[in-house]
């Protein structure tokens, strides 16, 4: 289903553009608003880089949509206790990334959270909580080391009946970095693709110029909390105001903590900034299971990764190797400029 979803990120090219030649199409695909920049020696090559970008997306979105009955995704999980499924090289090596993201994280990241995706629906028809007798028996659902994988025979196999697994955490960052590739290998040197809540920009805005990206403020997503200018790089949020639940008056976002099987409490807005769109955002999620304290020492200890994550109180936490800058924009207003290195 197709929901209308707002700014995570908001870039601001309001600079004067000289050469190249640009154009940003804004649309929605994977049940996201995407916007594609590519920048050109001329409109055709422009235009025909949109065109292959989008059909890019809807053929990734065609491999690994849970929601499409006919992907390959689909068919592994229409086979759950059943038997393994040949699968196609790129999804296969899509799938082992993510269980290598499970390891790193110690299974925050699990891809098969997705036995919960008809139990926690993030779409607004929800009215109560599950029953608690469902939740057990999804928790033995939910585990990354139950998803086999056979490297010589490329099969993906769910060890039990009711298990599912689900790309939505990392499938838009996937998106975002085919797209730059596609574009890239069409002589589109500089360039930006917002994937949802996924970012990725490559080469400059101007020569001497970076790009000036925002980070959405949670309770108002379509202004900035917090700016930063950031070279060729990747800047992915998951935030809990695009798709959540209101039960009882209380927010349920649609990040589900494994070990539990509800939805994880205590931060807003996660911001992963890296070179890679795929690992940001499986990270992004990834941060947002762990919590405030360990997500940040996980990013503490990984090279060239940087987060800012927001919390359930409005206050900003980044990695050490971020500086928030403080500044008064108006009397009323205060601005923060956020700058790598310090
Ligand atoms: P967004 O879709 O806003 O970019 P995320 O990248 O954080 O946000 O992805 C959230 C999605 O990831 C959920 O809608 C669901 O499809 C899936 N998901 C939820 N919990 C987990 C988890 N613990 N590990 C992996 N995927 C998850
Ligand atoms: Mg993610």
């Amino acid at each position: 289903m197709f929901r209308q979803s707002v700014f995570l990120l908001l870039i601001f090219p309001l600079v004067v553009w000289a050469q190249p030649k640009h154009r940003t199409e804004v649309l929605l695909l994977m049940g996201s608003r995407f916007e594609i920049t590519p920048f050109a020696a001329n409109d055709s090559i422009v235009d025909a880089a949109i065109l292959a970008a989008v059909a890019e997306v809807k053929r990734v979105e065609g491999l690994i949509s849970e929601w499409i009955p006919q992907s390959e995704i689909s068919k592994i999980n229409n086979n759950a206790g059943i038997k393994p499924v040949v699968v196609p090289d790129e999804l296969f090596f899509l799938i082992k990334r993510c269980l290598k993201i499970s390891e790193l994280t110690d299974g925050a990241f699990d891809i098969s959270w997705a036995a919960a995706r008809h139990t926690w629906r993030f779409d607004g028809t929800m009215s109560g909580l599950p029953d608690p007798a469902v939740i057990d028996s999804m928790k033995k659902l939910v585990n990354y080391k139950d998803i086999v994988l056979d490297d010589s025979a490329k099969t993906v196999f769910l060890r039990n009946k009711g298990m599912a697994i689900g790309l939505g955490a990392i499938g838009k960052g996937y998106a975002a970095n085919r797209m730059k590739a596609i574009m890239l290998s069409m002589g589109v040197e500089n360039g930006i693709v917002i994937a949802g809540g996924d970012l990725i920009a490559w080469g400059v805005p101007e020569d001497g110029k970076l790009w000036p990206i925002g980070i959405a403020n949670p309770d108002n997503p379509n202004t900035a909390m917090a700016w930063f200018a950031v070279g060729p790089m990747a800047v992915v949020t998951s935030g809990d105001y695009e798709h959540f639940a209101i039960i009882d008056g209380k927010r349920y976002g649609h990040i589900i903590d494994p070990r539990t099987c509800y939805p994880v409490e205590g931060i807003r807005s996660v911001t992963i900034i890296c070179a890679d769109a795929e690992l940001a955002d499986a990270l992004a999620t990834s941060v947002f299971v762990l919590g405030v304290e360990s997500g940040i020492a996980l990013v503490n200890q990984l090279k060239g990764v940087e987060c800012v994550i927001v919390d359930d109180k409005g206050e900003m936490i980044t990695s050490t190797n971020l500086n928030i800058n403080r500044y008064s924009a108006s009397d009323q207003q205060q601005q923060h400029s956020i700058t790598i290195g310090r």
